[in-house]
C-alpha cells in the first residue's frame, strides 16, 4: 500500500474580536491509498475545519499537506481546479450543500460541465450522470426531480453522486450520515464501503459517532479542541484506549448485549476556550486524572505501542 495523503503540523486559526481561535492546532497524520481514516471528536473540536483545509475550502495558517507525494499546501488557483478532480467532499446536510433550484441531473452534471468533461459533450455527460445514479442507487426516473421532492437518504445519495462525478481518488466525508435515520445510515455506509472497494477510493470520515467510525474506519484519529489526542488502527482503539478523553467517548457507546452494561464516564468541568488557549493539556479542566504538570505543558503525541499514538502526561 502506498501513501496517498500526508498532513504535517496543520494549523488553522481564525481571527475573532477576542483573539485567535485555534480551530486546528498542529495535527499530523497520513492515509494509505484505499483506506479510511476516521476523525472523531465532539462538536467544535476542529474536525470539519481540518477536512475543509485539506481540500482547500479553507486556507491553512501553518503546516503542510502532501497529496501523492506532492506538496499542495499553497497550490496555485489554476492548479487547484485540476486537483479538485482528485479530491472531493460529501457534506453533512445535502439540503444546504446542493442547489434546491437544480434538478438531480443538473446537480450531478455541474462538476462535469465546470471541468469540461468529455470535451463538453452534453450527451456523454448525461449518460455518465445516469450511470452514476445507477451506481449510488438513485432510480433514473428521479433525474428530473428536485431535492425537496426526495427523502433524506436519496438527497444524500445525490451528494455522493456529485462527489463521484469527476472520478476522484480521495473524498472527505463530513458527517455524511449524521442527519439520517439509523436504517438509512446503514444503507449509506454500506454504499460508501462498496464504492471504496470497487473504485479504490480513500476516505477521511469525520463523525462524532463512535459506532459509525468503528464500522467504517481502518485507522482513527481522536481530536479534542483542535489537537490530536490519540491515533491508531480502529480495532486497537476499541480494544484499548490510553487517553482519558477517548475512554470517556467510548464509554458512551451502548452495549448490544442483554444485561451487559458499560460504566459511563461523565465529563464535568468547563471546556477550555479555543481562543488564545492557555498552555497545558486542553482537556485538563475536564480530566479526572489531571495532575499539576497537565496545566503547565501541552503533551506531545508519543507512540506507546506499535502504531498507537497518544498525547497525555500519564504515559
Ligand atoms: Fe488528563 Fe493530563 Fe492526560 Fe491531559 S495530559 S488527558 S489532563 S492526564
Amino acid at each position: 500500500m502506498s501513501e496517498l495523503l500526508r498532513v504535517e503540523g496543520l494549523k488553522k486559526y481564525f481571527k475573532t474580536p477576542k483573539g485567535q481561535l485555534h480551530a486546528v492546532d498542529g495535527v499530523s497524520f497520513s492515509i494509505e491509498k484505499g483506506k479510511t481514516l476516521g476523525v472523531v471528536g465532539e462538536s467544535g473540536c476542529g474536525k470539519s475545519t481540518l477536512g475543509r483545509c485539506i481540500i482547500h475550502l479553507l486556507d491553512t495558517t501553518d503546516g503542510k499537506i502532501f497529496f501523492e507525494g506532492k506538496d499542495i499546501t499553497n497550490i496555485r488557483k489554476e492548479d487547484l481546479k485540476e486537483s479538485r478532480k482528485d479530491m472531493q467532499m460529501i457534506f453533512q446536510d445535502p439540503f444546504s450543500s446542493i442547489n434546491p433550484r437544480m434538478t438531480v441531473k443538473s446537480i450531478i452534471m455541474e462538476p462535469m460541465v465546470i471541468h469540461n468533461m468529455y470535451g463538453g459533450d452534453k450527451a456523454k455527460q448525461e449518460e455518465k450522470v445516469l450511470e452514476i445514479m445507477d451506481t449510488v442507487g438513485l432510480a433514473r426516473r428521479l433525474a428530473d426531480s428536485y431535492p425537496h421532492e426526495l427523502d433524506g437518504g436519496r438527497r444524500q445519495r445525490i451528494g455522493i453522486a456529485r462527489a463521484l462525478a469527476l472520478e476522484p481518488k480521495f473524498i472527505v466525508c463530513d458527517e455524511p450520515v449524521s442527519a439520517l435515520d439509523v436504517s438509512i445510515q446503514a444503507q449509506i455506509l454500506n454504499l460508501m464501503q462498496d464504492l471504496q472497494e470497487e473504485r479504490g477510493l480513500t476516505y477521511i470520515f469525520i463523525t462524532h459517532d463512535m459506532s459509525v467510525v468503528k464500522h467504517i474506519s481502518d485507522d482513527i484519529c481522536v481530536m479534542y479542541l483542535g489537537t490530536l489526542v490519540e491515533k491508531c488502527p480502529a480495532d486497537k482503539l476499541f480494544e484499548k484506549q490510553f487517553h482519558p478523553y477517548t475512554e470517556a467517548l467510548l464509554s458512551a457507546i451502548p452495549v448490544a448485549k442483554v444485561g451487559a452494561r458499560r460504566e459511563r464516564i461523565l465529563l464535568k468541568g468547563e471546556i477550555t476556550s479555543p481562543i488564545n488557549p492557555e498552555p497545558g493539556c486542553r482537556f485538563a479542566p475536564r480530566c479526572l486524572r489531571a495532575k499539576p504538570e497537565c496545566f503547565r505543558k501541552q503533551p506531545e503525541l508519543k507512540e506507546l505501542e506499535p502504531e498507537h499514538f497518544v498525547a497525555c502526561h500519564l504515559y
